[in-house]
């Protein structure tokens, strides 16, 4: 027994049956066993790799892109460039080297990374060295001003809930303990009508199983609600469905491959399909214009990343330029093993804004 089962199975025994998204938090952000808490899940050596960590090339496009909105919104001095979930601060960093080919930008940057875990903050640390960055733990102490933020795998990592819909109504999704005492899923009583349902899956047939991620909702509603008010962009990269659709989609990954989300708590990754319809629609409620979806391998393609690719080979040797060519591939390509189809790309702005590049 790990520690963290042990934990949540005196929770259980205490509290009854856990939700997804409770379940979801312990495994990920308990302060003494959390996924993200106890280790650095990034790269080749570790759980699962990310854009940012296949190329250079994605950081240095999304800097232009900020960049480019610092221009659009007239150049403000400071801007605050915020990063949700940095990871190990890769991004940020080709980021602001890209960034540097604006004049002015980089002197105006104000550099903010909302982050939990204390493992991941101190890659950042050295990631960014010699930046003077300012570190959070969530939105609600960022400092006010013209704002543009960044989030890549960010929300796919927040915990959701799951309801599922039988004859009489919708029932929770819950983690509770089985028969011989270890971890299982269970439902909770029906419940006619949910208000948590999000309103394209309400009508959806028996069986379906429809998922709400409420933290993800309210950080895109935060998001929102400041660029109503404040001059911002904002720009989510993340897989998921366009358009609501029900599925089970919460997965472990430990080890590159997939495993059973209750069989090892705390030891894999958990994650969520982003439902990007309801966080574009939280965001657009709150007073932000939202653009695409476009997916991701498009977008980059907008962006410039062939040129990018080119430049980085003409100063390459032989492997290097096989190392390019690879990423490319990764990045941009559509096939299931590539990630230029399955993940998608959205913006949020204020509506004063004229339409980010590679949204055209
Ligand atoms: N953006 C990075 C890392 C993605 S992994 C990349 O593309 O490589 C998810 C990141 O979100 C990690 O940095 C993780 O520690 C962070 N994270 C997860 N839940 C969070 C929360 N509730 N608040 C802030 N950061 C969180």
């Amino acid at each position: 027994m790990t520690g963290l089962r042990d934990h949540l199975a005196r929770r259980i025994a205490l509290e009854g049956p856990l939700t997804i998204a409770q379940y979801m938090g312990d495994c990920l952000g308990h302060p003494k066993f959390g996924y993200y808490v106890t280790r650095d899940p990034l790269g080749a050596a570790g759980d699962f790799t990310t854009a940012p960590e296949i190329s250079q090339m994605f950081g240095e496009l999304l800097g232009l892109w900020a960049a480019d909105r610092w221009q659009a919104m007239g150049a403000p001095d400071p801007v605050h460039l915020v990063e949700l979930g940095p990871g190990r601060g890769t991004l940020m960093a080709d980021a602001l080297r890209a960034g540097k080919g604006v004049p002015g930008f980089r002197k105006a940057a104000r550099v903010h990374l909302v982050e939990t875990s204390p493992v991941l903050r101190d890659s950042q640390r050295r990631a960014l060295a010699g930046v003077n960055a300012a570190w959070h733990g969530d939105l609600s102490t960022l400092p006010p001003g013209p704002m543009i933020l960044i989030a890549n795998e960010f929300f796919d990592a927040l915990p959701i809930r799951q309801f599922v819909r039988d004859a009489k109504g919708w029932r929770e999704r819950l983690v509770g303990l089985g028969n011989g005492g270890g971890l299982a899923f269970v439902l909770s009583p029906a419940q006619a009508v949910n208000p948590l349902i999000p309103a394209a899956l309400a009508a959806a047939p028996e069986g379906a199983v429809a998922e709400v991620c409420p933290a993800g909702l309210s950080v895109a509603q935060a998001i929102g609600r400041r660029l109503a008010d404040t001059p911002g962009a904002a720009l989510v990269v993340d897989y998921g469905p366009a358009r609501s659709a029900p599925g089970d989609s919460l997965q472990a990954v430990a080890g590159h491959t997939f495993a059973d989300p209750l069989a090892d708590p705390g030891g894999a990754d958990l994650t969520a399909h982003v439902d990007f319809q309801q966080l574009a629609q939280a965001a657009l409620a709150a007073g932000a214009m939202p653009f695409g979806l476009v997916e991701q391998g498009v977008f980059l393609k907008a962006l410039g990343i062939g040129h990018r690719a080119e430049t980085l080979k003409a100063q390459a040797d032989a492997r290097q330029r096989a190392d390019v060519d690879a990423a490319f591939a990764r990045l941009t390509g559509t096939g299931d093993k590539q990630m230029g189809a399955l993940f998608k790309v959205l913006a949020l702005q204020s509506p004063v804004l004229p339409p980010p590049p590679g949204f055209e």
